[in-house]
């Protein structure tokens, strides 16, 4: 079965060429925008893009009609938090000392495919440990290369000295290739900034707070003063960009959130004035947790090469995050999907839907974050996220009415990117 997956995953882009007329149809299909289910559901694609939605359209002449029954179609999802290069199961530390950049760019070619193939079109990578190899996976994704989600890299993540992006189990005497990534004063952040886009990154991902999978200092300590977030921003800015932090602490979060950061990844510590903060910035900044990770550590890290104390303080933060979380549903704020996947094994991204349908977000709000919401906190609303004419033909479809049950989305049996099927897997009904 895996291997017969593999085959059809290599072909079938070849039997169906963007550029050709596709009239899909399905039982329902979900927008993206959270609206009434449309049913039955037909969408007409032309070439790579949605040409029509509706309940009755009639399939052009020549064009290939493809029935997915009783299934459900939804726009391609979006993770707002990748590390596709790189090999799950191996430290990024150590992947810098007993690995090379191909290594990292070979297996981010694998993990690329299992991502597009678990349904999901689109995800913002958040760095690697080999700077820029997700520069060159995203060209070789764009470039038909290798099959993959569409892209936005962050290059080589930005880290202050002895911060949660500086390689920390190295002595001062081993020259490490990641610790060009380290910046000390606004000007030095600055300097990364121009130099990550020089590389061809998409935005800017800076370490604001400790992290859990590093050495040194705690999760909720602050790396950056407010001076050197605030410098990333208006740097990045200027280029038309935006900038993710990593931020566990509340202290990394608000000061974050006041230098007007496009996202807050993790925000484990989040507590009601930074709610309300966020809620103030008018969806300029946008919360995006990752709350499947502390499941995975907790079951597999160990196993997954994870060093003991780092298991312990995921352990710890597990809670504080889900709390963060639930409170800031409650205060109905639009909340970004991310899985960090890479700390979770590649293809498992929709487990993040059950994590935090289980802390009581409904199902549609859970499919208008990872789709609708996502594309807008990525600036690209203007081309995925929902099923509409104009946007890319990226659509996914699963057996179940995921409304109804979640899990439905952990099976996604059809999965379409620019008007290419890459996967059509639905069993017959
Ligand atoms: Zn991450």
């Amino acid at each position: 079965m895996k291997i017969r997956a593999l085959f059809l995953a290599l072909l079938l882009p070849l039997l169906v060429h963007a550029g050709d007329k596709i009239l899909l149809k399905a039982a329902r299909l979900l927008d993206g925008h959270g609206g009434v289910p449309l049913a039955p559901a037909m969408v007409l694609i032309d070439g790579d893009r949605i040409a029509d939605v509706g309940s009755n359209l009639k399939a052009p002449e020549g064009a290939k009609v493809i029935d997915l029954g009783g299934a459900t179609l939804l726009p391609g999802l979006i993770d707002l938090h990748t590390h596709l290069c790189g090999k799950y199961g191996v430290h990024w530390e150590d992947e810098l000392i007993k690995t090379t950049p191909a290594f990292s760019a070979l297996w981010g070619a694998h993990n690329a495919r299992v991502t597009l193939l678990a349904g999901f079109t689109t995800v913002r990578d958040m760095g690697t440990a080999w700077p820029y190899v997700d520069v060159e996976l995203r060209n070789a994704i764009n470039g038909g290369a290798v099959p993959g989600p569409r892209m936005m890299v962050a290059g080589a993540y930005v880290s202050s000295t002895g911060g949660a992006g500086d390689a920390a189990q190295f002595s001062e005497y081993v020259q490490v290739p990641s610790v060009d990534n380290l910046a000390d004063s606004p000007e030095e952040v600055v300097k990364q900034v121009r130099k990550n886009f020089k590389h061809g990154a998409d935005f800017i991902k800076l370490l604001a707070t400790g992290a859990v999978l590093s050495k040194g200092q705690a999760p909720g300590a602050q790396q950056f003063s407010d001076e050197e977030i605030r410098a990333a921003v208006t740097e990045a800015n200027r280029w038309g960009r935006q900038v993710a932090v990593h931020a566990h602490g509340i202290g990394g979060i608000k000061t974050s959130i006041r230098a007007g950061v496009r996202t807050i990844d993790h925000g484990s510590y989040l507590d009601d004035e930074a709610i309300e903060m966020l809620k103030a910035t008018n969806r300029k900044t946008f919360y995006v947790p990752t709350l499947y990770t502390s499941t995975v550590i907790a079951r597999q890290g160990r196993a997954a090469g994870i060093p003991e104390s780092e298991i312990m303080r995921s352990r710890m933060i597990s809670d504080i995050k889900d709390l963060g979380f639930k409170r800031a549903l409650a205060a109905g704020l639009p909340i970004g999907f991310g899985t960090d996947s890479a700390v979770i094994p590649h293809g498992e991204n929709a487990q993040e839907f059950l994590e935090r349908a289980r802390l009581g977000e409904s199902p549609m709000a859970g499919i208008v974050s990872a789709t609708s919401l996502n594309a807008e906190i990525m600036g690209w609303a203007d081309r995925i996220g929902a099923v509409e004419p104009g946007k890319f033909a990226d659509l996914i479809a699963v057996v179940a009415n995921p409304l109804d049950d979640m899990k439905a989305l952990l099976n996604v049996g059809f999965v379409m990117k620019g008007g290419v099927v890459f996967k059509n897997e639905l069993p017959r009904q």
